[in-house]
């Protein structure tokens, strides 16, 4: 009889070395930013594609200057009632909730004040404070009617809703679930600087995420994650100059003006991106002080935050996943 089990042997070899070799890098522009999905396994390239058409679908459905968009026919419905698809009505529902988390530090609303500032165009100006505190008047978020049963919202006329500040962590949330049911368990998605997982690396060791360094070149921390999202609210991401004064992309909710404060950057680690996008905003504009009570009072994610004076600031549980490349002025870990 002849012995088959060499042939056997190398075939389930060949094919394993393959599957853990196979994988799919598919890069392109949504969302206003740069985005690049890498998967591994049989399926790669097929749930890529798919990876990439929902978020395309989703930005079509959330865009603020799309004109099909959902979030479109809500600011441009005069005050009427919209039904909206579930891709918008999640994100926004979670926007809302966070706005009252944060009493309007945080602002889904804001849109008309930012686009004052020149932060829509790039045609940058410092508006006169009599401007901004009368568009201040139209983002009052308490005003907004939710319907949950109708999926459906109405705001006033001059008000406008803008998903910006958690469209690219919804929709890392999306192309992860996708991924999920098309059979992929190990995935890499950058989202514009959005991190997000699943699984680990096909050889079994966790992902390596980079914490850019605010004041330079590279990374100032490197963090070992599997299933997570690591996402980052940076000053040093977009934002103009005059007269000496900088004015970041990130705006206190409260005031209408950017934020000024000690924080460099915040980067939130969680299952979720929705939240994870939402909080690295929120909690840059709340500051390190409230942002830490905030974390205290919650301790359902992760937070790293680099002050301006080159400190930094993370959670306990972080300490076993983070290694530090950067002389710090100093280290506090928050638990
Ligand atoms: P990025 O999108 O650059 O990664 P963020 O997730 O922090 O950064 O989102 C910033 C965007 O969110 C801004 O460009 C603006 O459209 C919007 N935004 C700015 N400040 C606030 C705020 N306080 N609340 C809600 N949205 C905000
Ligand atoms: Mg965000």
């Amino acid at each position: 009889m002849k012995n088959s089990t060499p042939v056997l042997l190398s075939f389930l070899i060949f094919t394993c070395f393959s599957c853990a070799q196979e994988k799919d890098i598919r890069s392109f522009e949504a969302m206003n930013t740069f985005m690049v999905l890498k998967s591994y396994g049989r399926k790669s390239v097929r749930s890529n594609i798919l990876a990439q058409a929902r978020i395309f679908e989703l930005e079509d459905c959330i865009s603020v200057t799309k004109k099909e968009s959902d979030i479109f026919k809500v600011n441009n419905a005069n005050g009427a009632e919209i039904v909206l698809q579930e891709d918008a009505f999640c994100p926004l529902q979670f926007a809302l909730n966070m706005a009252g988390e944060s009493e309007g530090l945080f602002n889904p609303l804001l849109y008309p004040v930012i686009r004052e500032w020149g932060f829509t165009t790039g045609v940058y100006k410092v508006p006169e404070s009599s401007v901004i505190s009368a568009l201040m008047q139209n983002t009052d978020y308490t005003t907004v009617v939710l319907d949950k049963k109708k999926k459906s919202v109405k705001i006033r006329p001059d008000m406008m809703i803008d998903l910006g500040a958690v469209g690219k962590g919804y929709a890392g949330d999306c192309a992860i679930q996708l991924l999920r049911a098309n059979g992929i368990k190990s995935a890499i998605l950058d989202l514009g600087g959005n991190v997000q997982t699943i699984g680990k690396k096909p050889d079994g060791s966790l992902w390596s995420v980079g914490i850019k360094n605010p004041w330079g070149e590279g990374s100032v921390a490197g963090l070992k994650i599997s299933d997570k999202a690591v996402i980052t609210s940076g000053g040093y991401e977009r934002f103009f100059e005059q007269d000496g004064k900088r004015y970041i992309h990130i705006f206190d909710g409260k005031t209408g003006y950017p934020v000024e404060n000690e924080i460099s950057s915040v980067t939130i680690v969680c299952k979720s991106g929705l939240l994870g996008d939402s909080l690295s905003t929120t909690l840059f504009v709340m500051g390190v002080e409230k942002a830490i009570d905030f974390w205290q009072n919650r301790r359902d994610f992760d937070m790293l935050i680099l002050t301006n004076d080159q400190t930094l600031f993370y959670t306990k549980t972080l300490e076993t996943s983070l290694s530090i490349l950067y002389q710090f002025n100093d280290i506090h870990v928050v638990e």
